[in-house]
């Protein structure tokens, strides 16, 4: 048995089914550790939303790893440099991690594999991890459909258990927590969700008893906001995605392999975020005034404004409003997906490099779109997916007392009510 080892969390902020909590947990004694990064922090990801919940995250990791008898040790800094300090400081000889192959992910790993000690990169940030699945021909899958045919078929890891107990060695000054206002400056949304493995469990439980039976008919009810609402949990690792992904549907697993399918696309392909997937020669525009209106939920096109407004307000979007108001800016509007992507990721809690930019560039028709002309009329999904305007009335609130059909195009108002509401008529003619 090790005497001492350092797991080091990054994006699986939770002790059940912890793959590498669980093997560091069989050493003598163990060092939980969370790293602050400063170039983590300093780059996309650092925006409040995200760095809020991470925060919530810790601290309900930390209550976690002290029922069991440990602690979490919080630092900021260089991850590897730490690591290091830690181990040069318990003696620890061994190191275990989450496997987590982003561009990043891949650097800061190989970095670790420098310093000496026996490193441990297990499994556990998606159901099937990246490179495990590939065709014939490749070394991933460039189209979704036959990979969620082998992914279906794939037999799942054993799930690990909760270590009993965390036996921390002594003189390890675990550290305070910062507060989210000293890594980032800004505010978060104001409706955002909190994080943290007790509230993503909270929410897994709620879901799967209300809605996971109807997941299939109702998923795209963008009123009936009947999705689980997991993304930003998974995103974080506050639950993991095995477990998530044996408890829910068919339907509902199948979204969990789209998400497996863009993270092996990114592990392959790492430039994902910035580079056209398959370069098809678009030119874009460069409308500063289009894109400043989409950012702000002021196109006048009210199935797209309500989305971005619902970005604002919880740090979240409907995914139908996802694809809606990419294509509308990517395919009506011929802004580049680089725009969007950017702005979302400025606001969404669960955005996700893989996720982000593989969505991104699905709906832009550069990525792995088997149909890359497809273009979603605003107006036709609007009647079929907000057929009462309901979702609309709730984050437009210009428009809360427009009924019936002019909800979704003010424009055919009589004249005097148009010119009495307080929104813009729209930046293009989509009718
Ligand atoms: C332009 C665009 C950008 C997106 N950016 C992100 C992002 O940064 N992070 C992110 O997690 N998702 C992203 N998505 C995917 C999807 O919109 C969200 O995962 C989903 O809306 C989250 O809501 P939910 O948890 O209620 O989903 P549910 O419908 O309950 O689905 C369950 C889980 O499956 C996964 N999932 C569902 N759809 C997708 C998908 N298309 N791609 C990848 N994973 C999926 C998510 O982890 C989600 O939590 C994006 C989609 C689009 C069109």
């Amino acid at each position: 048995m090790m005497n001492t080892s350092i797991i080091l969390f990054t994006r699986d902020l939770r002790v059940s089914d912890n793959p590498a909590l669980a093997a560091a947990c069989r050493s003598e004694r163990v060092v939980p550790l969370f790293v602050f990064d400063d170039v983590i922090l300093a780059g996309s990801f650092g925006v409040p939303n995200r760095v809020w919940f991470l925060v919530d995250c810790l601290a309900d990791l930390r209550v976690s790893l002290r029922r069991l008898g440990g602690d979490l040790v919080v630092r900021r800094g260089d991850p590897a440099a730490e690591v290091a300090r830690l181990a040069r400081h318990t003696g620890a000889g061994s190191l275990f991690l989450a496997d987590e192959r982003s561009g990043y992910g891949t650097r800061r790993l190989n970095r670790l594999f420098g310093l000496g000690l026996e490193v441990f990169p297990l499994p556990g940030v998606t159901v099937v991890p990246p490179g495990e699945l590939t065709p014939a021909d490749g070394d991933h899958y460039r189209v979704f459909t036959p990979y969620w045919r082998v992914w279906k078929a794939t037999r799942p890891r054993l799930a690990a258990d909760v270590p009993v107990a965390v036996r921390l060695p002594s003189g390890v000054d675990p550290g305070p927590l910062p507060r989210p206002a000293d890594l980032v400056p800004g505010s978060p949304s104001p409706d955002r969700d909190r994080g943290g493995e007790q509230a993503g469990r909270d929410r897994m439980t709620a879901w799967l008893r209300s809605s996971a039976d109807d997941y299939e008919q109702i998923h795209d009810d963008l009123a009936a906001d009947r999705t689980s609402r997991l993304s930003a949990y998974l995103k974080f690792g506050c639950l993991s995605p095995l477990e998530v992904a044996k408890a829910g549907p068919e339907a509902f697993r199948r979204q969990l392999a789209w998400r497996d399918f863009h993270h092996q696309v990114a592990a392959a392909f790492p430039a994902l975020a910035t580079q056209d997937y398959r370069p098809r020669g678009q030119r874009w525009n460069r409308d500063t005034n289009a894109l400043d209106a989409w950012r702000h939920g002021m196109t006048g096109v009210p199935i797209v404004d309500a989305g971005m407004r619902q970005l604002h307000r919880e740090g979240f979007m409907h995914n139908r409003t996802r694809l809606i108001t990419a294509s509308f800016l990517t395919r009506i509007l011929g802004i580049h997906w680089r725009d969007g992507l950017r702005h979302f990721n400025e606001w969404l809690t669960d955005g996700d490099v893989a996720d982000n930019a593989g969505n991104w560039q699905w709906v832009a028709g550069t990525g792995n779109n088997t149909r890359p002309g497809q273009v979603l009329n605003p107006l036709r999904q609007a009647s079929r997916f907000d057929p009462q305007g309901d979702y609309v009335r709730r984050y437009v609130t210009e428009l809360a007392d427009i009924d019936g059909p002019h909800v979704h195009r003010p424009w055919t108002l009589p004249a005097t009510r148009r010119r009495a509401l307080d929104y813009p008529p729209p930046i293009i003619d989509i009718e």
